[in-house]
């Protein structure tokens, strides 16, 4: 009976998995972007032809920030050395 059961469950993850695998696979087939692996310039693809161009400006933000934040702090920086003689 529990040996049953746990066969019964076994199937049913499996048919899960196999389930997942046959829906990534048919978005991968439908999508123009990624290769037969879904993968789209080594990096695993999201089917979703804006998410590059989101990806891209999430970065340009990033790298904006981050000059902003060296930009700021740079200058303090230098300012602290300078009252700091020998
Ligand atoms: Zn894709």
């Amino acid at each position: 009976m529990a040996k049953d059961e746990a066969r019964k469950a076994a199937e049913a993850a499996s048919e899960t998995h196999k389930e997942a695998h046959r829906r990534r696979m048919a978005e991968i087939r439908q999508c123009a972007l990624c290769d037969t692996y879904g993968y789209l310039n080594g990096r695993l693809c999201y089917h979703d032809p804006s998410a590059e161009e989101r990806t891209a400006r999430g970065v340009a933000k990033a790298r904006a920030a981050l000059r902003g934040t060296t930009q700021q702090e740079e200058p303090a920086y230098q300012n602290n050395n300078e009252g700091r003689r020998p």
